[in-house]
Protein backbone atom coordinates (compact mmCIF):
# COMPACT_ATOMS: atom_id res chain seq x y z
CA UNK A 1 0.00 0.00 0.00
CA UNK A 2 1.24 3.51 -0.55
CA UNK A 3 0.84 6.53 1.67
CA UNK A 4 -0.09 9.85 0.04
CA UNK A 5 0.36 12.89 1.48
CA UNK A 6 -0.97 16.67 0.55
CA UNK A 7 0.30 19.96 2.35
CA UNK A 8 -1.71 22.74 2.87
CA UNK A 9 -1.56 23.99 -0.67
CA UNK A 10 -2.80 20.80 -2.08
CA UNK A 11 -6.01 21.34 0.10
CA UNK A 12 -6.28 24.84 0.36
CA UNK A 13 -9.42 25.83 -1.57
CA UNK A 14 -12.35 23.32 -2.52
CA UNK A 15 -11.49 23.40 -6.23
CA UNK A 16 -8.16 21.79 -4.77
CA UNK A 17 -9.56 19.41 -3.04
CA UNK A 18 -11.48 18.18 -5.52
CA UNK A 19 -8.21 18.03 -7.53
CA UNK A 20 -7.03 15.71 -4.72
CA UNK A 21 -10.08 13.34 -4.93
CA UNK A 22 -10.05 12.89 -8.70
CA UNK A 23 -5.64 12.17 -7.67
CA UNK A 24 -6.21 9.85 -5.01
CA UNK A 25 -9.18 7.25 -6.54
CA UNK A 26 -7.42 5.43 -9.10
CA UNK A 27 -9.36 2.37 -7.41
CA UNK A 28 -6.01 1.17 -5.42
CA UNK A 29 -5.92 1.18 -1.58
CA UNK A 30 -4.08 3.81 0.05
CA UNK A 31 -3.64 5.45 3.24
CA UNK A 32 -3.44 9.34 2.36
CA UNK A 33 -2.36 12.31 4.77
CA UNK A 34 -3.47 15.96 4.68
CA UNK A 35 -2.37 18.87 6.20
CA UNK A 36 -4.52 21.84 7.77
CA UNK A 37 -5.38 23.95 4.84
CA UNK A 38 -3.11 26.71 3.62
CA UNK A 39 -2.77 29.69 6.05
CA UNK A 40 -5.20 28.07 8.67
CA UNK A 41 -2.05 26.62 11.13
CA UNK A 42 -0.57 30.32 10.68
CA UNK A 43 -4.15 31.86 11.71
CA UNK A 44 -4.30 29.52 14.75
CA UNK A 45 -1.41 30.24 16.16
CA UNK A 46 -2.38 33.87 15.85
CA UNK A 47 -5.63 33.40 17.64
CA UNK A 48 -3.40 31.53 20.66
CA UNK A 49 -1.62 34.45 20.46
CA UNK A 50 -4.48 36.15 21.72
CA UNK A 51 -5.76 34.03 24.14
CA UNK A 52 -2.52 33.99 25.71
CA UNK A 53 -2.43 37.98 26.16
CA UNK A 54 -6.42 37.38 27.37
CA UNK A 55 -7.42 39.26 24.67
CA UNK A 56 -10.71 37.63 23.32
CA UNK A 57 -11.89 40.16 20.86
CA UNK A 58 -8.91 39.97 19.06
CA UNK A 59 -9.41 36.06 19.29
CA UNK A 60 -13.03 36.56 18.13
CA UNK A 61 -12.44 38.48 15.46
CA UNK A 62 -10.00 36.00 13.45
CA UNK A 63 -12.12 33.07 14.38
CA UNK A 64 -15.19 34.67 13.19
CA UNK A 65 -13.11 35.26 9.58
CA UNK A 66 -12.05 31.72 9.47
CA UNK A 67 -14.90 29.76 10.15
CA UNK A 68 -16.64 32.06 7.52
CA UNK A 69 -13.98 31.27 5.31
CA UNK A 70 -14.73 27.54 6.33
CA UNK A 71 -18.31 27.70 5.64
CA UNK A 72 -17.83 28.89 2.40
CA UNK A 73 -15.49 26.15 0.98
CA UNK A 74 -18.14 24.28 2.50
CA UNK A 75 -20.56 25.38 0.04
CA UNK A 76 -18.59 25.14 -2.35
CA UNK A 77 -16.96 21.64 -1.91
CA UNK A 78 -20.43 20.03 -1.80
CA UNK A 79 -23.01 19.06 -4.66
CA UNK A 80 -25.61 18.10 -1.89
CA UNK A 81 -27.91 19.63 1.40
CA UNK A 82 -27.19 16.50 2.66
CA UNK A 83 -23.29 16.78 2.81
CA UNK A 84 -23.32 20.01 3.02
CA UNK A 85 -25.20 20.05 6.34
CA UNK A 86 -22.78 17.08 7.70
CA UNK A 87 -19.71 19.64 6.34
CA UNK A 88 -21.43 22.27 8.43
CA UNK A 89 -21.78 20.84 11.69
CA UNK A 90 -18.27 19.56 11.81
CA UNK A 91 -17.33 22.59 10.82
CA UNK A 92 -19.06 24.45 13.68
CA UNK A 93 -18.07 21.89 16.57
CA UNK A 94 -14.31 22.90 15.88
CA UNK A 95 -14.93 26.34 15.90
CA UNK A 96 -17.02 26.36 18.79
CA UNK A 97 -14.31 24.42 20.43
CA UNK A 98 -11.57 27.23 19.55
CA UNK A 99 -14.30 29.81 20.75
CA UNK A 100 -14.93 28.12 24.55
CA UNK A 101 -11.69 29.20 25.21
CA UNK A 102 -12.77 32.99 24.89
CA UNK A 103 -15.93 32.75 26.93
CA UNK A 104 -13.97 31.10 29.43
CA UNK A 105 -10.50 32.75 30.22
CA UNK A 106 -9.68 31.39 33.37
CA UNK A 107 -9.31 27.44 32.34
CA UNK A 108 -6.30 27.03 31.04
CA UNK A 109 -5.26 26.92 27.00
CA UNK A 110 -3.99 24.69 25.24
CA UNK A 111 -2.19 25.56 22.33
CA UNK A 112 -1.68 22.41 21.21
CA UNK A 113 -5.50 21.34 21.11
CA UNK A 114 -6.22 24.86 18.85
CA UNK A 115 -3.36 23.99 16.56
CA UNK A 116 -4.85 20.41 15.84
CA UNK A 117 -7.86 21.93 14.70
CA UNK A 118 -6.50 22.73 10.87
CA UNK A 119 -6.40 18.96 10.32
CA UNK A 120 -8.91 17.87 12.33
CA UNK A 121 -11.42 20.17 9.76
CA UNK A 122 -9.60 20.00 6.35
CA UNK A 123 -9.86 15.52 6.84
CA UNK A 124 -13.29 15.53 7.94
CA UNK A 125 -13.82 18.09 4.65
CA UNK A 126 -12.18 15.50 1.92
CA UNK A 127 -13.28 12.83 3.65
CA UNK A 128 -17.01 13.96 3.36
CA UNK A 129 -16.28 14.49 -0.31
CA UNK A 130 -15.30 11.03 -1.08
CA UNK A 131 -18.16 9.66 0.62
CA UNK A 132 -20.05 12.15 -1.39
CA UNK A 133 -18.81 10.83 -4.91
CA UNK A 134 -19.49 7.24 -3.55
CA UNK A 135 -15.69 6.28 -2.96
CA UNK A 136 -15.38 3.94 0.06
CA UNK A 137 -13.43 6.72 2.29
CA UNK A 138 -12.72 6.14 6.01
CA UNK A 139 -11.03 8.69 8.60
CA UNK A 140 -8.40 6.86 10.66
CA UNK A 141 -7.66 9.17 13.87
CA UNK A 142 -4.24 10.03 14.27
CA UNK A 143 -4.42 10.96 17.84
CA UNK A 144 -5.80 7.10 18.21
CA UNK A 145 -2.45 6.23 16.50
CA UNK A 146 0.40 8.75 16.51
CA UNK A 147 2.25 9.58 19.78
CA UNK A 148 5.88 10.41 20.61
CA UNK A 149 7.23 8.73 23.86
CA UNK A 150 8.93 10.97 27.01
CA UNK A 151 11.65 12.44 24.82
CA UNK A 152 9.44 13.95 22.76
CA UNK A 153 10.44 11.39 19.85
CA UNK A 154 7.80 9.10 17.99
CA UNK A 155 7.08 5.88 19.47
CA UNK A 156 7.18 3.50 16.03
CA UNK A 157 6.31 0.43 18.43
CA UNK A 158 3.08 2.25 19.36
CA UNK A 159 2.24 4.01 15.59
CA UNK A 160 2.39 0.25 14.20
CA UNK A 161 0.11 -1.82 16.51
CA UNK A 162 -2.52 1.11 16.74
CA UNK A 163 -2.51 1.86 12.95
CA UNK A 164 -2.47 -2.14 12.02
CA UNK A 165 -5.76 -2.00 14.76
CA UNK A 166 -7.43 1.13 13.18
CA UNK A 167 -6.95 -0.37 9.53
CA UNK A 168 -8.31 -3.58 10.68
CA UNK A 169 -11.39 -1.92 12.07
CA UNK A 170 -11.86 -0.91 7.95
CA UNK A 171 -11.16 -3.92 5.83
CA UNK A 172 -13.36 -3.06 2.69
CA UNK A 173 -12.30 1.01 2.81
CA UNK A 174 -10.76 1.68 -0.43
CA UNK A 175 -9.18 5.43 1.05
CA UNK A 176 -8.06 6.05 4.32
CA UNK A 177 -7.54 9.33 5.41
CA UNK A 178 -5.63 10.83 8.46
CA UNK A 179 -4.44 13.55 9.79
CA UNK A 180 -0.48 15.18 9.33
CA UNK A 181 1.09 16.83 12.38
CA UNK A 182 -1.12 15.92 15.10
CA UNK A 183 -0.37 13.44 17.58
CA UNK A 184 -0.28 12.59 21.42
CA UNK A 185 2.53 12.67 23.64
CA UNK A 186 3.56 10.06 26.35
CA UNK A 187 0.93 11.64 28.85
CA UNK A 188 -1.67 11.21 26.17
CA UNK A 189 -2.08 14.94 25.69
CA UNK A 190 -2.37 16.35 22.40
CA UNK A 191 0.70 17.83 20.78
CA UNK A 192 1.99 17.89 17.35
CA UNK A 193 5.17 16.95 15.25
CA UNK A 194 6.18 20.46 15.04
CA UNK A 195 5.23 23.06 12.18
CA UNK A 196 5.37 21.08 9.07
CA UNK A 197 5.66 18.15 10.51
CA UNK A 198 2.53 16.40 8.27
CA UNK A 199 5.58 15.29 6.33
CA UNK A 200 6.87 13.37 9.08
CA UNK A 201 3.66 11.83 9.84
CA UNK A 202 3.33 10.28 6.63
CA UNK A 203 7.37 8.96 6.63
CA UNK A 204 6.75 7.82 10.10
CA UNK A 205 2.89 5.75 8.50
CA UNK A 206 4.89 4.80 5.66
CA UNK A 207 7.24 2.70 8.08
CA UNK A 208 5.06 1.32 10.52
CA UNK A 209 3.13 -0.52 7.19
CA UNK A 210 5.93 -1.05 5.25
CA UNK A 211 4.60 1.05 2.32
CA UNK A 212 5.77 0.30 -0.91
CA UNK A 213 6.33 4.17 -1.58
CA UNK A 214 4.94 7.35 0.61
CA UNK A 215 4.77 10.28 -1.52
CA UNK A 216 4.98 14.12 -0.70
CA UNK A 217 2.76 15.75 -2.94
CA UNK A 218 3.18 19.91 -3.28
CA UNK A 219 3.08 22.52 -5.51
CA UNK A 220 6.23 21.95 -7.08
CA UNK A 221 8.16 19.38 -9.15
CA UNK A 222 10.00 17.81 -6.91
CA UNK A 223 13.34 19.34 -5.48
CA UNK A 224 15.21 21.39 -7.80
CA UNK A 225 18.93 22.11 -7.79
CA UNK A 226 18.75 25.52 -6.49
CA UNK A 227 16.09 27.57 -4.77
CA UNK A 228 13.53 28.52 -7.25
CA UNK A 229 12.81 31.74 -5.24
CA UNK A 230 16.13 32.60 -5.86
CA UNK A 231 17.92 31.59 -8.44
CA UNK A 232 16.31 31.87 -11.82
CA UNK A 233 15.95 28.40 -14.63
CA UNK A 234 16.48 26.03 -11.98
CA UNK A 235 15.30 22.46 -12.51
CA UNK A 236 14.36 19.66 -10.92
CA UNK A 237 16.48 16.77 -9.26
CA UNK A 238 14.78 13.49 -10.51
CA UNK A 239 16.77 11.24 -8.71
CA UNK A 240 18.83 11.93 -4.93
CA UNK A 241 19.99 9.74 -2.18
CA UNK A 242 18.06 9.89 1.52
CA UNK A 243 21.13 11.77 2.59
CA UNK A 244 21.60 13.86 -0.12
CA UNK A 245 17.66 14.94 0.17
CA UNK A 246 18.48 15.22 4.36
CA UNK A 247 21.16 17.59 3.85
CA UNK A 248 18.90 19.72 1.04
CA UNK A 249 15.59 19.71 3.00
CA UNK A 250 17.74 20.91 6.36
CA UNK A 251 20.03 23.63 4.10
CA UNK A 252 17.16 25.18 3.06
CA UNK A 253 14.57 23.50 0.62
CA UNK A 254 11.24 24.14 1.84
CA UNK A 255 9.63 21.15 -0.36
CA UNK A 256 10.32 18.48 2.40
CA UNK A 257 10.36 18.53 6.42
CA UNK A 258 13.95 17.21 7.26
CA UNK A 259 12.37 15.06 9.83
CA UNK A 260 10.50 12.87 7.35
CA UNK A 261 13.78 11.06 6.08
CA UNK A 262 14.88 8.99 8.69
CA UNK A 263 11.87 6.89 8.86
CA UNK A 264 12.33 6.41 5.46
CA UNK A 265 15.18 5.78 4.47
CA UNK A 266 15.34 3.17 8.35
CA UNK A 267 12.52 1.21 6.50
CA UNK A 268 14.50 1.38 3.04
CA UNK A 269 11.19 3.29 1.01
CA UNK A 270 11.24 4.93 -1.53
CA UNK A 271 9.94 9.01 -1.34
CA UNK A 272 8.44 10.42 -4.34
CA UNK A 273 7.94 14.03 -4.10
CA UNK A 274 4.77 15.14 -7.04
CA UNK A 275 3.53 18.39 -7.96
CA UNK A 276 -0.41 18.05 -7.56
CA UNK A 277 -0.73 21.12 -10.36
CA UNK A 278 1.39 19.21 -12.99
CA UNK A 279 0.26 15.45 -11.84
CA UNK A 280 2.06 13.21 -14.76
CA UNK A 281 5.80 15.03 -14.06
CA UNK A 282 8.19 12.66 -12.43
CA UNK A 283 8.89 14.87 -9.84
CA UNK A 284 11.98 13.36 -7.80
CA UNK A 285 12.62 10.14 -6.09
CA UNK A 286 14.65 9.69 -3.02
CA UNK A 287 15.73 6.31 -1.87
CA UNK A 288 18.67 4.29 -0.97
CA UNK A 289 20.70 4.21 -4.55
CA UNK A 290 23.07 7.22 -5.21
CA UNK A 291 24.28 8.28 -8.47
CA UNK A 292 27.71 9.05 -8.67
CA UNK A 293 30.02 11.26 -10.02
CA UNK A 294 27.18 14.25 -9.95
CA UNK A 295 26.92 17.22 -8.23
CA UNK A 296 22.97 17.22 -7.55
CA UNK A 297 21.88 20.48 -6.11
CA UNK A 298 23.22 23.77 -3.99
CA UNK A 299 20.70 24.92 -0.87
CA UNK A 300 21.34 27.47 1.51
CA UNK A 301 20.62 28.20 4.73
CA UNK A 302 20.11 31.84 6.30
CA UNK A 303 20.21 33.16 9.50
CA UNK A 304 23.15 31.40 10.70
CA UNK A 305 25.36 32.24 13.67
CA UNK A 306 29.21 30.84 13.67
CA UNK A 307 30.78 30.59 16.92
CA UNK A 308 34.93 29.86 16.90
CA UNK A 309 36.94 29.05 20.21
CA UNK A 310 40.20 29.69 19.70
CA UNK A 311 42.48 28.17 22.51
CA UNK A 312 45.98 27.72 23.29
CA UNK A 313 45.44 25.00 25.53
CA UNK A 314 43.53 22.98 22.82
CA UNK A 315 47.11 22.46 21.87
CA UNK A 316 48.14 19.16 22.20
CA UNK A 317 45.83 18.25 24.71
CA UNK A 318 42.70 15.66 24.22
CA UNK A 319 38.91 16.00 25.91
CA UNK A 320 39.05 19.58 24.68
CA UNK A 321 36.18 19.54 21.99
CA UNK A 322 34.12 16.60 24.23
CA UNK A 323 33.73 20.05 26.82
CA UNK A 324 32.79 22.26 24.23
CA UNK A 325 30.02 20.09 22.25
CA UNK A 326 29.00 19.47 26.32
CA UNK A 327 27.88 22.85 26.64
CA UNK A 328 25.94 23.18 23.77
CA UNK A 329 23.91 19.76 24.47
CA UNK A 330 23.50 21.21 28.25
CA UNK A 331 21.33 23.58 25.97
CA UNK A 332 19.80 21.16 23.24
CA UNK A 333 21.47 23.33 20.66
CA UNK A 334 22.27 21.42 18.08
CA UNK A 335 25.49 21.89 15.70
CA UNK A 336 25.07 21.94 11.69
CA UNK A 337 28.70 22.67 11.30
CA UNK A 338 32.24 22.23 12.59
CA UNK A 339 35.69 22.84 11.16
CA UNK A 340 39.00 22.23 13.37
CA UNK A 341 42.34 23.60 13.40
CA UNK A 342 44.79 22.77 16.57
CA UNK A 343 43.97 25.86 18.56
CA UNK A 344 40.42 26.75 17.43
CA UNK A 345 37.33 25.44 16.48
CA UNK A 346 34.34 26.83 14.83
CA UNK A 347 31.06 25.78 14.95
CA UNK A 348 27.54 27.05 13.58
CA UNK A 349 23.93 26.77 15.29
CA UNK A 350 20.37 27.73 13.83
CA UNK A 351 18.74 27.71 16.95
CA UNK A 352 20.04 31.16 18.99
CA UNK A 353 17.36 30.61 21.68
CA UNK A 354 20.24 29.65 24.46
CA UNK A 355 23.67 31.97 22.83
CA UNK A 356 23.80 34.37 25.41
CA UNK A 357 24.31 30.96 28.09
CA UNK A 358 26.42 29.14 25.36
CA UNK A 359 29.13 31.97 24.84
CA UNK A 360 29.53 32.39 28.85
CA UNK A 361 30.13 28.48 29.73
CA UNK A 362 32.48 28.77 26.34
CA UNK A 363 34.81 31.44 27.22
CA UNK A 364 36.12 29.71 30.38
CA UNK A 365 37.97 27.69 27.73
CA UNK A 366 39.34 30.10 25.03
CA UNK A 367 38.56 33.19 23.11
CA UNK A 368 35.00 33.51 21.55
CA UNK A 369 34.07 35.42 18.36
CA UNK A 370 30.56 35.49 17.17
CA UNK A 371 29.71 36.36 13.79
CA UNK A 372 25.84 36.94 13.33
CA UNK A 373 23.59 36.54 10.01
CA UNK A 374 25.92 34.36 8.22
CA UNK A 375 24.56 31.69 5.32
CA UNK A 376 25.40 28.27 5.04
CA UNK A 377 25.89 27.04 1.17
CA UNK A 378 25.21 23.29 0.80
CA UNK A 379 26.54 21.42 -2.03
CA UNK A 380 24.90 18.39 -2.60
CA UNK A 381 25.81 15.26 -4.65
CA UNK A 382 28.90 12.79 -5.15
CA UNK A 383 31.65 15.12 -4.09
CA UNK A 384 34.72 13.11 -5.27
CA UNK A 385 37.53 15.83 -5.41
CA UNK A 386 38.43 14.14 -9.22
CA UNK A 387 35.04 14.37 -10.19
CA UNK A 388 34.54 17.69 -9.08
CA UNK A 389 34.76 20.93 -10.88
CA UNK A 390 36.60 23.51 -10.77
CA UNK A 391 34.09 25.89 -9.19
CA UNK A 392 32.30 23.22 -7.09
CA UNK A 393 36.07 22.49 -5.42
CA UNK A 394 36.50 26.10 -5.23
CA UNK A 395 33.22 27.20 -3.35
CA UNK A 396 33.59 24.37 -0.90
CA UNK A 397 36.74 25.81 -0.58
CA UNK A 398 35.78 29.00 0.09
CA UNK A 399 32.61 28.07 2.26
CA UNK A 400 34.88 25.39 4.70
CA UNK A 401 37.85 28.63 5.09
CA UNK A 402 35.34 31.25 5.71
CA UNK A 403 34.25 29.18 9.18
CA UNK A 404 37.96 28.51 10.43
N1 LIG B 1 -0.37 22.33 9.28
C1 LIG B 1 0.93 22.20 9.88
C2 LIG B 1 1.76 23.42 9.59
O1 LIG B 1 1.31 24.32 8.90
C3 LIG B 1 1.63 20.95 9.48
C4 LIG B 1 1.95 20.80 8.01
O2 LIG B 1 1.33 21.45 7.17
O3 LIG B 1 2.83 20.02 7.69
O4 LIG B 1 2.85 23.53 10.08
MG1 LIG C 1 5.24 21.21 4.29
Amino acid sequence: MKVLKFGGTSVGSAQRMKEVAKLITDGEKKIVVLSAMSGTTNTLVEISDYLYKKNPEGANEIINKLESKYKQHVDELYATPEYKQKALEVVKSHFDYIRSYTKDLFTLFEEKVVLAQGELISTAMVNFYLQECGVKSVLLPALEFMRTDKNAEPDPIYIKEKLLAQLELYPDAEIYITQGFICRNAYGEIDNLQRGGSDYTASLIGAAINASEIQIWTDIDGMHNNDPRIVDKTSPVRQLHFEEAAELAYFGAKILHPTCIQPAKYANIPVRLLNTMAPDAPGTLISNDTEKGKIKAVAAKENITAIKIKSSRMLLAHGFLRKVFEIFESYQTSIDMICTSEVGVSVTVDNTKHLNEILDDLKKYGTVTVDRDMCIICVVGDLEWENVGFEARHLMRCVIFRYV
